[in-house]
């Protein structure tokens, strides 16, 4: 058992009444095919919080038919209904916010202040897109054609039954960037949350009913992730799911377009990143840089994918970036993310802790200096691991060349940016960098410079709904958020009259 149980942390108790899987309005209770646990990551020995009804494989072939049978219904839908729903929808998750966050802590091991921006920013998705749909939805354009006896009218139509698989990072938000789009546009929804998180997924699906929606234009599928593979094939190779958007590894990214190919379906895919964090010789304010610094390394414990990963340093600057840093990062208080007064929280499970050690201990052993050793806390439970800061770490170590996802600050001093930005371009992926510059100019070349889908100038959080998010290379493609979210989610479908003459 958790040392937190749902039942005295949650106030509003409806959100995990009956819990399951959603299809065509109904919650599908039934456990033929077994129950699987969702555990506190917090939580040491037996952390089991809840036991939740596997779906059965043949299930998720009747949430296809129906999600696919009820686009010709919602789509049909105005832009001032849908709209309408998500403003709806928001308000609800703003009236339950402190629950969700707590769900979320208890799920995935991140501090109370993580868990509660995590929701503020997963609802601004269904605010903006309401907003967007009231105000600039009307996508409808006349173009004359070179024949002038022609017109062409071409509108932005919804691209059809969605697929949506995410991380278990965040478990909320990565379906709100997706799911607000899709209802938006007029798109239905089957939505696949990680097995290691669908407590926050069932509890915004419990909102997303009690909202009104017609059956089958939301459906949720939860199950242990034995059957992870069999669900993701389902949804890869039906034709009647037109998209999938999957945030996840780049691993799982590779399998899931090789699956897809046959039905040549629109994938939108966020994966995984291993962001370089630059700080030139000419910053004035430390403290403010290095609290960037401690903002883009350690939400969620190092376990976003825009977290920053190697921190290249200038030699000139790295003497008062460590002296700075060092007192902030001893400052963390670390605990179990409902406890008062906790900064920061654990890791998801043993491989996260097992992956931060080989990076630390591979990097040592080719030569890094330890700035704070860090490492296991086994008092507080089997998850935790203290932040771990090194310097003079070799390029060549697998921290500079793979996403650690967890509390290791790798710090590599340099003295030619030049050689900084070709070492950032030979990466294989690209989501974000960081680079902090006094000089404008400076600043504008090296970011026009960097491969990356998105370059964070002197801030070390960026993520907004307003924000085109995502990244290039092996980082994957499509755009989530603003209003380059919307082209993912539709097809432009293009109409063509031709005027016959009026006979006077
Ligand atoms: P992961 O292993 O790829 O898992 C992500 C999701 O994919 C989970 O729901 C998982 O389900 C599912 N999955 C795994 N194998 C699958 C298969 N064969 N078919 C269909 N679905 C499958 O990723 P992770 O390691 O948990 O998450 C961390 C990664 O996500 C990091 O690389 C991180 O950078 C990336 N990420 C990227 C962004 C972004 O916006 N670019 C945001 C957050 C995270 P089960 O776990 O239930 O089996």
């Amino acid at each position: 058992m958790s040392s937190y149980s749902l039942k005295s942390v949650i106030k509003n108790q409806a959100l995990l009444e009956d819990v399951g899987s959603f299809i065509n309005g109904k919650w599908i209770k039934e456990t033929t095919a077994g129950t699987f646990k969702v555990n506190d990551p917090s939580d040491s020995a037996d952390s089991s919080l809840i036991d939740i009804p596997n779906l059965a494989a043949s299930q998720v072939d009747y949430a296809i038919d129906i999600g696919h049978k009820e686009f010709y219904n919602y789509k049909a839908t105005t832009n001032t209904y849908r709209s309408s729903q998500l403003m709806k929808l928001y308000s609800k998750i703003m009236e339950n916010k402190e629950d969700l966050a707590k769900l979320i802590v208890l799920e995935n091991g991140k501090s109370m202040a993580d868990a509660s921006g995590e929701i503020a920013y997963g609802a601004s998705y269904f605010k903006y897109y309401a907003e967007y749909m009231m105000t600039q939805g009307a996508t409808d354009i006349m173009i004359q054609p070179t024949n002038p006896n022609n017109r062409i009218f071409t509108k932005k139509a919804p691209v059809g039954l969605v697929g949506i698989i995410t991380p278990w990072n965040f478990p909320f938000a990565m379906i709100t960037r997706k799911l607000s789009v899709a209802l938006a546009v007029g798109c239905t929804a089957i939505i696949k949350p990680d097995a290691q998180t669908p407590l926050s997924a069932i509890a915004l699906t419990k909102l997303i009913e009690q909202c009104g929606y017609a059956p089958g234009v939301v459906n949720l599928l939860v199950a242990s992730n034995d059957y992870t593979p069999e669900f993701g094939l389902k949804l890869c190779e039906s034709p009647k799911i037109k998209k999938l958007t999957f945030t996840g590894s780049t691993r799982v990214g590779k399998i899931l377009m090789q699956q897809s190919s046959n039905t040549l379906k629109k994938l939108s895919f966020e994966l995984g990143g291993n962001a370089p964090f630059i700080v030139c010789e000419n910053v004035k304010n430390m403290e403010y840089v290095v609290d960037h610094a401690i903002a883009s390394k350690f939400r969620g414990l190092g376990q976003t994918c825009v977290c920053a990963n190697i921190f290249y340093i200038h030699e000139k600057v790295l003497p008062e970036f460590i002296k700075v840093l060092k007192p902030k990062i001893e400052a963390f208080k670390i605990g179990h993310g409902l406890d008062e007064n906790i900064t920061h929280g654990s890791l998801i499970n043993q491989n996260a802790v097992k992956k931060v050690k080989e990076h630390v201990e591979d990097a040592v052993s080719k030569g890094a200096e330890v700035v704070i050793p860090g490492g296991s806390l086994p008092a507080l439970g089997q998850n935790f691991y203290a932040p771990t800061v090194l310097s003079n770490v070799s390029l060549d170590s697998k921290v500079c060349n793979e996403e650690t996802f967890g509390p290791l600050m790798a710090i590599v001093s340099y003295n030619d940016v030049n050689s900084v930005i070709d070492k950032v371009n030979t990466n294989s992926v690209g989501l974000a960098s960081y680079v902090f510059n006094d000089d404008i100019n400076e600043l504008f070349h090296i970011s026009e410079r960097l491969e990356t889908g998105m370059v964070s100038c002197n801030t070390g959080l960026f993520s907004d709904v307003n924000l085109p998010f995502g990244g290039v290379k092996e980082s994957g493609f499509g755009r989530e958020g603003s209003v380059f979210g919307l082209d993912d989610f539709t097809v432009i479908k293009s109409m063509i009259l031709g005027l016959q003459p009026i006979k006077n």
